[in-house]
């Protein structure tokens, strides 16, 4: 079961969509920040595992067997994946946000929780019950660091908690995380990153950023959806009643009660994703097999995309901060006079280029840097080629160049063809 294509940058799937015209054409998946096309790797290892998945710590028979020893050896993997401490634990759950929710609901009681107001929904809600201090974001990274040593300076006395995104998930800029968790430090708070946009494009080293939690999803890194993990500090999470009751978080059950298991299993209720989280831990190998071939890669495309989007007339990049540092392959724009909805639809149907648009679960953030609108994102992976950046830059061009907008309606609330 182990993978069985070594990669650097691995192949994904490729795949020809129907234009408008009824012409095929490759499809340009620009979209891997919301969830990136399974690797190469990915899918043969599954191929291989997928006769051989049954329930874990269950069984005897030889493929519950099999399983059990991939899912507990996929923990290994991830807290490799991480950097992580000797003690730190690995819980599966379904996704970043399942795991953000879990650490919310596994704080000391009287926790207080500092986290900038532009977060991704998933890192900005969970913390309900719980004294929230939420940041306006400042425009520069130094500023953001100071706004955060304030805020904890504010908070009673008392466990407290900063959550900060590793990448946004709007503008692709990475956050100063290191100098963060060290602020968090000096005042004896714990910090929790949410890893969804981070992980799939730069090495993380939770003892080296001196982070206390990362949190981050299958789906984003190059495996297919339903598996996420929370890796972190066991104390919290050890003592926390699972949120999630049922079989498998119990050590025993009796008329009087219930004994939860004290490790991992506690917060794994219900038979595990076996499958999901196997493709997770081989996505984790694959990465950082070869980090510098992935941040070279995403680079020079990047380099390429915003090169050609600073020739389209009126197109303008939302920016979280003015300062220039350290960013991963997502750009969110808006186009002058141009409905980003209305534009996403022209270029799926005219271009079979594949871009989201909206305000990406982070309403705050969207509205604030547009200044009351919604954007169109472009998100670049280890899918993406040169000739996947030059049609849409041309696909821009021509759209904006023509100007007229009638051969599109909007049935449904969506723009569609
Ligand atoms: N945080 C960030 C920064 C994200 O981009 C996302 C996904 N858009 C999430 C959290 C939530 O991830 P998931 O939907 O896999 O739970």
């Amino acid at each position: 079961l182990e993978p069985v294509v070594p990669t650097t940058v691995p192949a994904t799937l490729n795949t020809r969509v129907p234009l408008v015209t009824g012409e095929s054409v490759e499809y340009a998946n620009l979209d891997h920040a919301a969830s990136a096309p399974c690797l190469a790797a990915v899918r043969s290892a599954l191929d291989e595992f997928l006769p051989w998945y049954a329930s874990v710590h269950r069984g005897a028979g030889f493929a519950s067997q099999v399983s059990t020893k991939v899912y507990e050896r996929t923990r290994e993997r991830v807290l490799r994946f991480v950097d992580a401490r000797r003690t730190d634990t690995v819980i599966f759950t379904r996704n970043t946000t399942d795991s953000l929710n879990l650490l919310a609901r596994s704080l000391p009681r009287h926790t207080s929780v500092v986290l900038f107001d532009t977060e991704h929904h998933a890192a900005l809600l969970p913390w309900r019950g719980t004294d929230v201090h939420r940041i306006p974001t400042p425009r520069t990274r130094l500023a953001a660091v100071s706004a955060v040593d304030s805020a904890l300076a504010a908070c009673p006395e008392g466990p407290r908690l900063v959550v900060l995104t590793g990448a946004s998930n709007v503008t692709g800029e990475l956050l100063p995380v290191r100098e963060i968790a060290a602020v968090a430090r000096r005042h004896g708070a714990r910090i929790a990153l949410d890893g969804a946009q981070l992980a799939p494009h730069r090495a993380i080293s939770l003892r080296e950023l001196d982070v206390d939690y990362v949190a981050f999803s299958g789906h984003k890194l190059y495996a297919p959806f339903g598996a996420g993990a929370l890796i972190g500090r066991s104390d919290w999470l050890r003592a926390a009643t699972p949120y999630l009751a049922g079989g498998g978080a119990t050590k025993n059950v009796s008329e009087d009660g219930v004994v939860w298991h004290s490790g991992p299993e506690r917060h794994e209720a219900g038979s595990p994703n076996t499958v999901g989280v196997y493709a997770l831990g081989v996505a984790c190998e694959q990465l950082s097999a070869d980090w510098d071939a992935v941040t070279a890669h995403e680079e020079e495309l990047l380099t390429r995309l915003r090169r050609g989007l600073a020739a389209v007339p009126g197109l303008s990049e939302l920016r979280l901060f003015d300062d220039d540092g350290d960013r991963v392959g997502t750009v969110s724009l808006v186009v002058e006079g141009y409905e980003p909805g209305w534009l996403a639809a022209v270029l799926s149907a005219e271009y079979g280029i594949g871009v989201r648009d909206g305000a990406f679960c982070a309403h705050i953030c969207t509205r604030r840097l547009t200044g009351g609108q919604q954007a169109l994102r472009v998100s670049l992976g280890l899918g993406t080629t040169a000739e996947h950046v030059d049609r849409l830059v041309l696909a821009l061009r021509q759209i904006t160049a023509r100007g007229a907008r009638w051969t599109y309606g909007k049935p449904d609330g969506r723009w569609a063809p």
